[in-house]
């Protein structure tokens, strides 16, 4: 795939908060602080949604930061607040960590308008070691946010074949180890479970007091259709992981981490990903 690391382009906004109409199981509004993604993971959904096909550059080699002034959002906060509980997953077709926030800081300056507003619940799902830089912020929000760190696998050839612009692992198990040493509500999350090494699930119980457990087929929301339509068990099949493309290498992960951790500490599939007042487990 064709990667320039093509960035930058600040496009119009003139609302942060999107209404999710449920399809997130808990949440009520979605946060996108950048359009498209530059980590451009193969088995990444919104490839096929309209905003990765209406586009004529490939999906992972270009990213939009949007522009909005953070008191916009300060503002819905008030008003959606003012309704009932605020469930924000933060965020939903995009990472909003991407190398172009180092130097942006459109996810930063939006955590700053959640500590100030604060809504009942915001999920920062992200895979970069970024995160860190931005615990003061998050320490603001305690108790109302949770940082889930994507960790696929431990085994960084797999990485750099399915995801090879995403952040190195060892980055992200030490990310994972400070933002829990700085008292940062934290989950692992490994979505989807990719082939792994028998080290992987002692590693996620060590490094996490909460692990997520996804994969191709409860995860994407279609049974596997769309991951199958990404050309994903191919990808498998020419690597010779085909054995690994099966929803019972799910199934065997959570029975590992079932040995080291407590059972509600393990979240499934969707439900693993839901506000902590509409867990499932
Ligand atoms: S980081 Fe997330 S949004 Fe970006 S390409 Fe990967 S799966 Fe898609």
């Amino acid at each position: 795939m064709a990667h320039s690391k093509r960035g930058g382009q600040a496009v119009s906004t003139a609302r942060w908060l999107t209404p999710t109409s449920g399809y997130l199981q808990g949440y009520t509004h979605t946060l996108n602080p950048y359009v498209g993604c530059s980590f451009g993971c193969s088995y990444c959904y919104v490839r096929r949604m309209p905003i990765g096909l209406f586009r004529s550059e490939p999906w992972g080699s270009w990213v939009d930061r949007k522009k909005a002034d953070p008191a916009t959002l300060r503002r819905e906060l008030a008003r959606a607040n003012g309704k009932g509980p605020v469930t924000i997953f933060f965020s939903s077709a995009t990472d909003p960590y991407q190398p172009l926030e180092a130097t942006a800081g459109v996810t930063r300056s939006l955590l700053e308008a959640l500590a100030d507003e604060p809504p009942a619940f915001t999920l920062l799902q992200t895979r970069s070691p970024l995160v860190t830089r931005d615990i003061d912020v998050l320490l603001r929000l305690q108790g109302r946010l949770r940082v889930s760190l994507t960790v696929e696998t431990d085994r960084e050839d797999v990485r750099k074949v399915l995801t090879p612009y995403a952040p190195p692992l060892a980055a992200r198990w030490k990310a994972l180890k400070e933002l829990r040493e700085a008292g940062i509500d934290t989950q692992a999350a490994v979505s989807p479970v990719l082939p792994y090494s028998p080290d992987f699930a002692r590693m996620l119980a060590d490094a996490a007091p909460r692990v997520v457990v996804d994969d191709y087929f409860g995860g994407d929301g279609s049974g596997g259709r769309r991951s199958e339509a990404l050309g994903m068990r191919s990808l498998y099949d020419k690597n010779g992981w085909i054995s690994w493309y099966d929803p019972s290498v799910a199934e065997r992960l959570s029975i590992e981490l079932r040995e080291l951790m407590p059972e509600k500490a393990i979240g499934i599939s969707a439900a693993g990903f839901s506000p902590p007042s509409v867990d499932t487990d």
